[in-house]
């Protein structure tokens, strides 16, 4: 099985070449200098993973020939919009997303106000035709390892907080190595995300050591570690990271103080910030449906997200968590997050949207309507099935007990009978 097909690298300027599948052309960042035109490489969210033989690229670009441009048609059909049937001045805007034109906030959140059941559904067929035209049917998946429950920090949401008396867990360097192996050589998982609680007994040199042991597996090490310190960071760059998902959680100033004691928001966003200046492609977003949330919240969310220019929105809902101050919290509807999923594609029409677990958890089928309302990214877990049910950020996580042949089926399955291929979705050319 393949998560990323093979391109051909058709022109190199600066550092950026210019790849091709199958006459399809994305920009991909090169920091190899040993890669030339006509070389063929994996690529993953704009960079590149790896070269790859040509005999061997031909091969896999021959089985893929005929089922690429099938898939491209399946969801050419399923991304035409159907019907048109908005309140007049939820039309106007969306004609202005049809002309790519950006949307105000005030627009944004007059669309968010859309709550008829029929109304939603011409929101999400729109989402889901501007994803289309801007990524075709690229989507990525990236494998996921959960490494070590501990945690210093007290999130107030999370059920692996510093405070919850839980048995926990940590890998060690050869362990992560071998999971990732495994992810790579048997199932040919080309980006990996390491996460973990804020574990400082990964010191920064073992996190260097398990950062360039996964990177040699000729994957793009992705790192969701927390807000460890920009040294760490920037040491962990020069070891081969290239990628960090790392959420702001909330805009709002006083619910980030309250709900991750000790810590703020500008250090978060801090952070974030100088992690793409050092070169990390980035993943961010929040939580949505976090205590006395409004739907003002989560517009500054989706615009806060969008300043920050990450490379993928990864937003969730909150999943309350037995034994967490936020136990009692109401649950809140998938509809909300199919909503934020649809403005936030209107909002960044270049962006990629992951489908996060916690969707999957509130509704099992709520990750196939995400991919039908703007989404176009997923992730896999490919922690050991013994450890996964120890890393109870919240209960009954979607795909605990799934063994890892089967949630890579099901996940496949999914996006081809949507009509999506694991084309990188890294730069477009000419959109960006
Ligand atoms: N420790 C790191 C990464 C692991 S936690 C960090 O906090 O950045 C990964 C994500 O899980 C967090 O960013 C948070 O948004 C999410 N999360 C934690 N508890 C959750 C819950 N109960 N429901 C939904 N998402 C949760
Ligand atoms: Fe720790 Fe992350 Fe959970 Fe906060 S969300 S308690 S930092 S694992």
């Amino acid at each position: 099985m393949c998560y990323s097909i093979p391109a051909k690298v058709v022109e190199i300027k600066n550092h950026i070449g210019v790849i091709d599948y199958f006459g399809e052309k994305r920009n991909i960042l090169l920091d190899d200098d040993r890669v030339k035109t006509g070389d063929y490489v994996y690529a993953q969210g704009g960079i590149l993973v790896r070269t790859i033989p040509e005999k061997e690229a031909l091969e896999i670009l021959e089985t893929w020939k005929e089922i690429f441009f099938e898939l491209k048609k399946v969801d050419e059909s399923l991304s035409k919009i159907k019907t048109d049937k908005l309140p007049e001045n939820a039309m106007h805007i969306l004609q202005k997303v049809n002309l790519r034109k950006t949307l105000t906030k005030k627009e944004l959140a007059s669309l968010f106000e859309l709550d008829h059941k029929n109304e939603l559904s011409v929101l999400y067929e729109i989402a889901n035709n501007v994803r289309q035209r801007s990524h075709g049917n690229a989507s990525c998946v990236h494998g996921i390892i959960e490494f070590s429950s501990y945690c210093q920090q007290n999130c107030f949401y999370c059920g692996i907080r510093k405070d919850k008396n839980i048995e926990r867990y940590r890998m060690t360097c050869k362990e992560i190595v071998e999971t990732a192996g495994n992810a790579v050589d048997k199932y040919g998982f080309k980006a990996l995300v390491l996460q973990s609680g804020e574990d400082y007994w990964y010191s920064d040199s073992k996190l260097e050591e398990i950062v360039k042991s996964v990177r040699q597996l000729g994957v793009l090490v992705f790192l969701s570690i927390g807000s460890r310190s920009i040294s760490t960071y920037k040491k962990l760059y020069a070891a081969g990271a290239r990628a960090a998902l790392i959420r702001f959680e909330t805009s709002n100033k006083a619910s980030f103080s309250k709900l991750r004691p000790g810590t703020t928001l500008q250090d978060r966003i801090a952070l974030i910030k100088e992690l793409k200046r050092i070169g990390y492609i980035l993943a961010t977003g929040f939580i949505v449906g976090l205590p006395e949330e409004t739907s003002q919240d989560i517009i500054n969310n989706i615009m806060l997200t969008k300043y920050l220019a990450p490379d993928m929105y990864s937003f969730g809902p909150l999943i309350p968590a037995n034994g967490t101050p936020l136990e009692k919290e109401a649950i809140i509807k998938k509809e909300l997050i199919l909503k934020t999923t649809a403005i936030a594609r209107l909002a960044d029409s270049n962006s990629n949207i992951l489908v996060t677990t916690a969707l999957e958890t509130l509704d099992l089928s709520a990750g196939k309507e995400a991919l039908l309302a703007g989404a176009n990214s997923m992730m896999i877990n490919i922690t050991p099935v013994k450890l996964k049910k120890l890393y109870s950020i919240y209960d009954n996580r979607a795909g605990i007990n799934t063994v890892l042949h089967k949630s890579i089926k099901q996940t496949t399955d999914l996006l081809y009978n949507l009509g999506r291929a694991p084309v990188d979705t890294g730069d477009i050319r000419g959109l960006k």
